[in-house]
């Protein structure tokens, strides 16, 4: 069976970036790779982004940078992810579809249960990531909430982090082993993720597309990274399964759990121990799961349910990644807390 990956190993097609977005993703259909050859004196790099169908500011930016038509010192090879859920309904809605896996969970390499076809087109596309030295690798995401510009690497190597810094200097050390691009190439390039902020807003491509420019400029390792932030010891927090619950109001007969509507609002800013995350019904049991990178569960010693029924924070934390829909936290999480202690 042939993976659902579309190639183009001899550059875009004559015609395609001329075309509006939406147009674009409606030509190619599907997780689609291709490479953009360069003069060939540097060793390839190569830009990922769309892993998730609602995050499409990293797509627009690829394709005003391509549209230039530039001619680097090296190949570039670009990913575009779930093409599919991006194009699904009114476009860029869903992080991913019903069926589907998580786009950037599924970079784990061949194994036997590899038979989705995210899973056989993440294989695919890895295979050609592979197959000839790379230089450096950029994953462009979207953030469900607000969240300020920052970069996720997966290792604090001097290579990493000048990659990543090519975007911003606020960077979160990701130890999840979660299946995701950036752990999947990290044995054969320097990597990072980019968190653009939030989908369709003219500040986020503008960012997107000055750190994609930098991240196609001189070699990565030419130079050391600036001064940085370094948040790390992540903890994710996710809401129970059969906890019903929604963003603002009270518990009700509808819900168990009332989150904080503006949570997202302390996004990358340090909050004290008892910093307010929802409510629920006065005796209610703790409606959270927080669990660190190794998988250890933390809940009791991260957050309390309070006489009240307000459910804290139980030390100071940084919370990332605060997501603002119900969707969203069901399909990942409702945050990570990250501490600044590891900078
Ligand atoms: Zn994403």
């Amino acid at each position: 069976m042939s993976a659902p990956l579309r190639r183009f190993p001899d550059g875009v097609p004559d015609g395609l970036l001329d075309r509006p977005v939406r147009e674009v993703l409606r030509e190619l259909g599907t997780t689609t790779w291709l490479r953009v050859p360069g003069t060939g004196e540097q060793p390839a790099r190569a830009v990922a982004t769309l892993l998730h169908g609602d995050e499409s500011t990293g797509l627009e930016a690829v394709l005003q940078v391509l549209r230039r038509r530039p001619r680097f010192p090296f190949d570039l090879h670009v990913v575009l992810g779930n093409v599919e859920a991006a194009l699904h309904g009114s476009g860029f809605a869903h992080r991913y579809l019903d069926g589907q896996e998580d786009g950037n969970r599924v970079w784990n390499g061949s194994s036997p249960s590899a038979s989705s076809p995210q899973r056989r087109a993440a294989d695919a596309v890895l295979a050609e990531l592979v197959a000839t030295p790379l230089a450096g690798l950029i994953d462009l995401h979207n953030t469900t909430g607000a969240n300020p510009f920052h970069a996720l690497v997966t290792r604090d190597d001097d290579a990493s982090l000048e990659l990543a810094t090519r975007f911003s200097t606020t960077l979160l050390r990701w130890e999840f082993g979660a299946g995701t691009l950036l752990e999947a190439v990290a044995d054969h390039a320097p990597a990072a993720a980019v968190e653009c902020g939030l989908p369709g807003r003219q500040a986020s491509t503008a960012f997107a597309i000055d750190g994609l420019r930098r991240f196609l400029g001189p070699r990565p390792g030419a130079f050391p990274a600036p001064e940085h932030d370094l948040l790390g010891a992540m903890r994710r927090v996710r809401i129970r399964p059969d906890v019903r619950f929604r963003f603002g109001g009270v518990p009700d007969g509808e819900v168990d759990l009332a989150l904080v509507p503006d949570g997202d609002g302390a996004n990358l800013r340090e909050v004290p121990a008892g910093h307010v995350i929802g409510h629920v019904r006065v005796g209610a049991p703790q409606p959270l799961v927080v669990t660190a990178a190794d998988g250890t569960d933390v809940t009791d010693r991260i957050v309390a349910v309070q006489p009240d029924g307000a459910v804290v924070t139980q030390e100071p934390a940084t919370p990332v990644m605060v997501v603002r829909t119900v969707e969203a936290a069901r399909k990942d999480c409702l945050c990570y807390l990250a501490s600044r202690s590891t900078g």
